[in-house]
C-alpha cells in the first residue's frame, strides 16, 4: 500500500498576528487532519503535526483561503518577521508591526508556484504596498538579478535560513538580538518614525563537538533614516546571499559571515549594496523581557488578554473553550514569541465571562502560574522533531516542578524564578542559549547546561557542563540555587549571578556543598 508520509506544516505570521477567520481555520484543521492538538512556536507561527500527505492540498489551500500563509515559511529564505505581539494601539507598535509585514512582504519569494501547486494558480494575495513593490524592484546598487522571477533570491536563493525581528526600544519580548537582522523602531515625540537602529549576526544554531559553530549575539550595526529601511535590509541580504557559505550549511548562516569579517567590514560591504553610509547607532534605553500576559488596555477602549500557553500546545478542553470564546466573541488572537497567545479586541463588559469560561479550563491568570513556567520555553523535540535527541517540550513539565522544589529546598519564596529554556538538539530552537538557564540534549536523558544569560536576553549563556543525565540535574542545580540565596546582591539574578561568579567558583561550590 501508499506509505502514510506524515508532515509538520508550519504558518507564516509576521508580528504572530492571527485574524479571527485563520485562527478557526487552523483549529479545525488540526482535528480533522493533524493530531488535534495546535503548537504555537517561538517565531509566532503555527506548527501543525501530523498531516497525511494525502491531506496537504486541502489543508493548504483552506489556510491560503482564510487569511493565512506557508509561504516562506521554511526553506533558505527569510522566515517569518517577528514584532512584539501586543495589539496596543500605539503609533510606535504599529509602527513596528508594519515594518514587520512590510519586509516579510518584500522578501517573499516572488515566482508562482507556489499558487500554482496550493491553490491551483488562483491569486489570493494581498495587495502589497507601493514602497514594498519599489524598493523590491529597485536595482541601483547591483542588489538584484535582472528578469529573473526571483529579483532578490535569484535562482540559488540564500545560503540558509534568514531571521529578521523588529521591535521598539525598551521592548526584548523578540529576542531581537537572537536574529540575523534585529530592528528597532526609532520614533520621535509624536510616535512618528524617525528611523532604524540595526542589528545584525545574531543566530542560535550549533552542532554539538563542532567548535566552529556557535550561538552568537547581534552586533550593532547602525542606523538609518525612515525611508531607507526596506533598502539598507535589501542590501544586507544580498550580503549574506553573495558571501555566505553555501559549502557547509552548519556553517551558512549570515552570523559567521559578521565573525569572520568583523562588523566594520560587514558594513562597508553592506554600505556597496545600499549605496550610503549607515549612520551610527542612536542610543536607546535597555531591553527588557515583556510576556504581555493577563488584562491590559490596547488604547482603543478595548483590552487584551495574554494566556499562558504551556509549551505552546493548544489541546483538550483548553483548545475547546479558546475556540468557543474566539468565535463567540469574533476576536483575533496574536501569538507572541514565547509560545503564548493574546485574545485581541475585548469589549470590557466580556472580560468577566472570557476569564470564566477560560478559568474553568485551567486557562488562569498568570498570577496563579508559577512564575518558573511563564517565562520558561522548550522545543518540540521528541517525537515530533527528526532532530531530536532528547525530550524538551514532554520533559519541560517535570523538570520545572522539580527546579521548584530546589527553589524552597534552599529556601528562595515561591515568587522568585529564572529564565529556564530546553531543547532537544544543539540546534536551539527554544533559544537556550539566552536562558539563565539553557539546558541542550545532548544524549538521550542527557542534557548540557548553558549558564549566564541574562533575564532580558542582552546576554548570551555558555557552556557550562555537559552530558548531565536528568536523574544527575538536581545535584548540579540544588548548590547553585543555594549559593545564589546566599551570596548575591540584592535583586541580583540568577543569570547576573553566575555570569558574576564565572565557572570556576561555581564548580568549586558544587564540589564542596554538603546541603543548605
Ligand atoms: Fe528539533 Fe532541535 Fe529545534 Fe528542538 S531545537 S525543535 S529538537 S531542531
Amino acid at each position: 500500500g501508499k506509505k502514510a508520509y506524515q508532515f509538520m506544516l508550519r504558518t507564516k505570521n509576521p508580528s504572530g498576528i492571527v485574524p479571527n477567520r485563520l485562527y478557526l481555520v487552523m483549529d479545525e484543521l488540526a482535528d480533522k487532519y493533524g493530531i488535534g492538538t495546535l503548537r504555537l512556536t517561538t517565531r509566532q507561527t503555527f506548527q501543525l503535526h501530523g498531516v497525511l500527505k494525502v491531506d496537504l492540498k486541502t489543508v493548504m489551500s483552506s489556510i491560503i483561503r482564510n487569511l493565512g500563509s506557508t509561504l516562506g515559511a521554511c526553506g533558505d529564505v527569510n522566515r517569518n518577521v517577528l514584532a512584539p505581539a501586543a495589539p496596543y494601539k500605539t503609533k510606535e507598535y504599529m509602527n513596528a508591526q508594519e515594518l514587520a509585514s512590510k519586509l516579510a512582504s518584500l522578501l517573499a519569494p516572488q515566482a508562482g508556484a507556489y499558487y500554482d501547486i496550493w491553490v491551483d494558480g488562483e491569486k489570493v494575495t494581498q495587495d502589497e504596498p507601493e514602497d514594498v513593490t519599489i524598493a523590491r524592484n529597485d536595482n541601483s546598487h547591483g542588489t538584484n538579478f535582472e528578469n529573473s522571477p526571483e529579483p532578490i533570491y535569484g535562482v540559488q536563493f540564500l545560503p540558509r535560513k534568514f531571521k529578521i525581528a523588529v521591535t521598539v526600544p525598551g521592548d526584548n519580548s523578540v529576542d531581537v538580538l537572537t536574529n540575523d537582522i534585529g530592528i528597532v523602531v526609532i520614533s520621535d515625540e509624536q510616535g512618528e518614525v524617525e528611523g532604524y537602529n540595526l542589528y545584525v549576526g545574531g543566530g542560535m544554531g550549533r552542532t554539538h563537538r563542532n567548535e566552529a559553530t556557535f550561538p552568537r549575539l547581534a552586533d550593532q550595526l547602525g542606523y538609518v533614516s525612515k525611508d531607507d529601511i526596506l533598502y539598507v535590509v535589501k542590501a544586507i541580504v544580498a550580503t549574506q546571499r553573495d558571501y555566505g557559505r553555501r559549502d557547509d550549511r552548519r556553517m551558512s548562516r549570515m552570523k559567521y559571515v559578521v565573525e569572520e569579517w568583523g562588523i566594520e567590514k560587514f558594513r562597508t560591504v553592506v554600505e556597496q549594496y545600499f549605496g550610503k553610509k549607515i549612520e551610527s547607532f542612536k542610543e536607546i534605553v535597555p531591553f527588557e523581557f515583556q510576556s504581555y500576559l493577563g488584562w491590559h488596555k490596547q488604547g482603543d477602549g478595548l483590552l487584551f488578554y495574554g494566556l499562558h500557553v504551556e509549551n505552546g500546545r493548544i489541546k483538550g478542553e483548553a483548545k475547546k473553550a479558546l475556540r468557543e470564546v474566539i468565535e463567540e466573541y469574533n476576536l483575533n488572537v496574536r501569538i507572541t514569541p514565547n509560545q503564548n497567545m493574546i485574545l485581541c479586541d475585548i469589549r470590557p463588559s466580556w472580560r468577566p465571562k472570557i476569564a470564566k469560561r477560560l478559568a474553568a479550563v485551567g486557562m488562569v491568570s498568570p498570577r496563579f502560574v508559577d512564575p518558573l513556567n511563564v517565562t520558561a520555553m522548550a522545543c518540540p523535540a521528541l517525537p515530533l522533531c527528526p532532530l531530536a535527541i532528547a525530550e524538551a517540550e514532554r520533559g519541560a513539565p517535570d523538570i520545572l516542578k522539580s527546579i521548584r522544589k530546589l527553589f524552597d529546598k534552599v529556601g528562595l519564596n515561591s515568587t522568585e524564578s529564572l529564565v529556564v529554556r530546553i531543547t532537544g538538539c544543539p540546534n536551539g530552537c527554544a533559544r537556550p542559549y539566552m536562558a539563565e538557564l539553557g539546558l541542550v540534549g545532548d544524549g538521550p536523558n542527557s542534557y548540557q547546561i548553558w549558564l549566564g544569560g541574562a533575564p532580558n536576553q542582552t546576554r548570551l549563556a555558555e557552556s557550562f557542563m555537559e552530558r548531565v543525565k536528568l536523574d544527575k540535574l538536581e545535584s548540579v542545580l540544588e548548590p547553585l540555587l543555594y549559593m545564589w540565596r546566599t551570596e548575591r546582591r540584592e535583586d541580583e539574578s540568577f543569570g547576573d549571578f553566575s555570569f558574576r561568579q564565572g565557572f570556576g567558583a561555581l564548580k568549586s561550590y558544587i564540589e564542596n556543598y554538603t546541603g543548605p
